[in-house]
């Protein structure tokens, strides 16, 4: 079985002035030394510039929290995958549910920004995950595969493995309520199994598991069998916080 690299990725959201983000990633630092795992920063976009200019050499990559599918054009507010690599961005959050609650983002637009991500070189952390309602309905497994055939539908099965998949059940993000590692495992596994069917290589396809990921409760779930990592919101702002999480993996 092929080694899964882990993965720890923080979520800023919005939060964090460009003069915190340096103050942050000074900090961190020294803490996460040479560190095997990946680590990925994602910054607001007014910071990404910076965080990756202060990360240079180090262990840490950085990560857009959205992205437009088009090259440019009249799109207000927006900005392009060029425009990401520009800065030195390495990957893109896509998807995540805040964006689709709050922003309208859809299965639609997700298959077409995954592709366009990945041909410019960027590595798509993709977000799925269902609402207390869909799990409290039975139907988690429904939202999950429905979410990735949707948001996959365009990827060539081959490329499949340099998406990084996280699944993180709505009820749980900024909420204090953490999915039980044989909750999460299970979904995560389940997650594996729909890309496997799909034709990817679902051993080498790194997925995390996010929603309520604190120091306390990050080395059980990533002990999953399936758990490749976490992406992390609230305790990704506090550098000895996500330091201890990178550890914990
Ligand atoms: C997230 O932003 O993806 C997230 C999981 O947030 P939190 O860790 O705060 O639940």
């Amino acid at each position: 079985m092929p080694e899964r690299t882990p993965y720890l990725a923080a979520n800023w959201k919005m939060h964090k002035t460009v003069a915190e983000a340096e103050e942050f990633v000074d900090a961190l630092l020294p803490k996460i030394g040479a560190t095997g795992n990946d680590v990925v920063i994602c910054p607001p976009f007014l910071a990404l510039g910076e965080v990756v200019s202060r990360t240079r050499g180090s262990a840490v990559r950085v990560a857009a929290q959205n992205m437009h599918e088009a090259e440019s054009g009249a799109f207000t507010g927006e900005v392009s995958a060029a425009m990401l690599l520009d800065l030195g961005a390495d990957a893109v959050i896509l998807g995540h549910s805040e964006r689709r609650q709050y922003f309208g983002e859809t299965d639609e637009s997700l298959a077409r920004k995954v592709p366009v991500a990945l041909a410019a070189g960027l590595e798509p952390i993709l977000c799925i995950g269902e609402s207390e309602e869909a799990r409290d309905a039975g139907q988690t497994e429904g939202v999950l595969e429905r979410q990735l055939q949707a948001d996959l539908a365009e990827v060539d099965p081959v490329e499949i493995s340099r998406v990084v998949v996280a699944y993180e059940p709505i009820w749980a993000i900024g909420t204090g309520r953490t999915a039980t590692p044989e909750q999460a495992q299970e979904a995560v596994a389940f997650a594996r199994d729909v890309l496997r069917e799909r034709g990817a290589e679902a051993e080498r396809v790194r997925i995390l598991y996010g929603g309520s990921v604190k120091p306390a409760n990050a080395a059980e779930l990533m002990a999953q069998p399936d758990i490749d990592g976490a992406l992390v919101g609230g305790a990704s702002l506090d550098p000895n916080d996500f330091a201890a999480i990178v550890e914990a993996a």
